[in-house]
């Protein structure tokens, strides 16, 4: 078996989240992998104009959202000592970024919590399929304990 070289973890910074994400840094220092992280904003509404995506600075509440999730990347970025290049903020359907950016960063790992915000009554919430799934790399789902 060849180690793996470039761990990605997904986050939506649900309570029980931390347990991926010690398990995700645990296994980039083992493999001496590069680890990447990803957020897709999938709860903040994506203005529509005709030059794509763009950040909603006249609409307070969106924007103080905005700023939220990106101090939250800063912080679990800074405390896994994640590279900056290597941190993801995306809008769009969570499954479809992450295999996206997965691709494009030729991820050989990708690391999800069983369930987060979307799966609380499920053992695999619909991102973890979903990543599960779609991924052409391998797939670690980390059984969170229930909240
Ligand atoms: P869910 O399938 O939504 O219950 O969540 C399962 C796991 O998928 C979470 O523990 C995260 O690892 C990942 N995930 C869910 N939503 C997102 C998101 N918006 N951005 C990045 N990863 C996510």
């Amino acid at each position: 078996m060849r180690d793996y070289k470039h761990v990605l973890l997904a986050v939506d910074y649900s309570e029980q989240g931390f347990y991926a994400a010690e398990k995700a840094e645990f296994l980039a220092k083992k493999y001496q992998a590069k680890l990447s992280i990803i957020h897709v904003l999938d709860n903040i509404p994506m203005p529509d104009t005709n030059y794509g995506t763009l950040i909603p600075l006249d609409q307070d509440s969106s924007y103080d959202l905005l700023e939220a999730e990106k101090a939250k990347l800063i912080h679990l970025g800074d405390q896994l000592n994640v590279g900056l290049d290597n941190r993801w903020m995306l809008w769009g359907v969570p499954k479809q970024e992450i295999i996206h950016i997965a691709e494009q960063e030729q991820v050989d790992l990708i690391v999800v919590g069983s369930h987060g915000r979307h799966g609380l009554a499920l053992l695999l919430g619909s991102t973890a399929n979903g990543v599960l799934h779609y991924a052409k790399c391998d797939v670690l789902a980390i059984r969170l304990p229930d909240e």
